[in-house]
């Protein structure tokens, strides 16, 4: 049975897009006067590293990325591979459309994802950690600076660590404000000073030759923040929040046709009704539900409002959670013109190492903008469905088989939309002043 009882572990409060700027930064006293750094103390002189392990594998913990692995399992596979030159590194590049959760986790709460990194680092072997984050994220660059430097100062990070012989050093590394730089190998080539672009996988993942060649952890701001947690208080705690195959809370951005948007934090499992009328407020003017999109995946439906937000319970209906972006369209909102916005996105973020990639992007989003012009053809949605069909798997990276995820799952669902497009020579739901009804 799941356990949606709203608890909160990352954020003190939820934070609507609104209240953005006002974010107030926890310090280093109040966070250590609260508990802060004891997880710590509890991994260096308590559990060692293979104990730390033990409990994050018993939490459950997946990635909160996007991917939703087992964080343990990768951990496991670093911890014990050959070699003492080992890397952390926390993804804080945050290029997926309709997110920002890992800048509202940085501005709060820098330490619990300083701590998360530090006990993770010495969990799988590293003894050298970077912070990789968006260059336009510049407050929150600020904000880590100056909580690394009042870690070194407490001894937190450095040389032999609260005493022990655990050492380690965490570096910042900006990156450019390209989706793709966010893609875990185009991460190990701008931090060795390239050019963002992913790798052909296989042969080589991170985890088995990653930075300068050497196993490499690479986990999400969200997953560390969750580290501190879960090591003071157990996996077994931890394990029994959210549904019991994804445990934890996830940070939702909403955003949309929404009267609230903004980042909440639930357990996993709660449902797409409840996250938008219980958090969002329900939708704007009243407006009824079309459509939920989660970039890279198809979008839900309304008959799909009741599904668990969890990694599994969307797999099984042909979606996903992604990192939790959740981006509600009205009933008075285009969807044909919507999916063009995802799928020029994506063509634009091409990085155009992978031919199939800028074809394909390229093609999507030229025959999405003759349907939405109204110079469409039913021929038009057959070759789209085709593009789609032929694009999916193919690339170096997630992002063209995203693209067809959302724009074959838009087409499926909501094929009336496309072909009234086609029939009235415009957007059905647009007004002849060319405004959205
Ligand atoms: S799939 Fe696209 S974005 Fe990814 S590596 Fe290939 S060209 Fe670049």
């Amino acid at each position: 049975m799941n356990n949606t009882v709203r608890q909160r572990i990352l954020l003190s409060r939820d934070i609507q897009m609104d209240d953005f700027n006002s974010i107030e930064t926890i310090s280093i006293e109040r966070y250590v006067s609260t508990g802060g750094y004891k997880a710590l103390d509890k991994a260096l002189k308590e559990l060692k590293p293979e104990g730390v392990i033990k409990e994050v594998k018993s939490s459950g913990l997946r990635g909160r990325g996007g991917a939703g692995f087992p964080t343990w399992r990768k951990w496991e596979f670093v911890a014990g591979a050959a070699g003492d030159e080992k890397y952390l590194c926390c993804n804080a590049a945050e290029g997926e459309q309709g997110t920002f959760k890992d800048r509202c986790l940085i501005r709060s709460n820098p330490h619990q994802l300083i701590e998360g990194i530090i006990i993770a680092s010495y969990a799988v072997g590293a003894r050298k950690s970077y912070l990789y984050i968006t260059e336009s994220y510049s407050k929150e660059i600020t904000v880590l600076e100056k909580a690394l430097q009042e870690a070194k100062e407490k001894r937190y990070i450095g040389e032999k660590i609260l005493g022990t012989d655990f050492s380690l050093d965490i570096c910042i590394r900006k990156c450019p404000n390209k989706y793709v730089a966010g893609e875990e190998t185009a991460m190990m080539e701008v931090i060795e000073g390239r050019a963002a672009k992913p790798w052909q996988k296989p042969p080589h993942y991170p985890a088995n030759r990653g930075l300068y060649g050497k196993p490499t952890i690479v986990n999400n701001t969200g997953t560390l923040s969750n580290i501190p947690h879960i090591v003071l208080k157990g996996g077994e705690w931890f394990s029994k929040i959210g549904s019991p195959k994804s445990p934890g809370n996830m940070l939702f951005t909403l955003t949309g046709d929404i009267n609230r948007p903004g980042v909440y934090e639930l357990p996993l499992g709660i449902t797409l009704k409840e996250l938008i009328n219980n958090c969002g407020n329900g939708l704007k003017n009243g407006r009824g539900f079309k459509a939920a999109f989660l970039p890279g995946n198809p979008p839900l439906t309304e008959s799909q409002i009741d599904v668990p937000l969890d990694f599994d319970s969307l797999k099984e209906i042909g979606s996903g959670l992604g990192c939790a972006a959740v981006i509600v369209l009205g009933d008075r909102t285009c969807v044909v013109d919507t999916t063009l916005g995802f799928s020029r996105f994506r063509m634009e973020e091409s990085c155009g190492q992978c031919p199939p990639c800028q074809m394909g992007t390229a093609k999507m989003a030229r025959l999405l903008q003759k349907i939405e012009d109204g110079q469409g053809e039913m021929d038009d949605l057959v070759n789209i469905e085709n593009t789609c069909s032929s694009s999916k798997g193919q690339g170096y990276c997630h992002l063209l088989s995203g693209a067809a995820f959302i724009v074959e799952g838009a087409v499926r669902h909501f094929r009336k939309e496309f072909e009234a497009h086609i029939h009235e020579r415009k957007c059905p739901l647009r007004s002849s002043a060319g405004n959205s009804l």
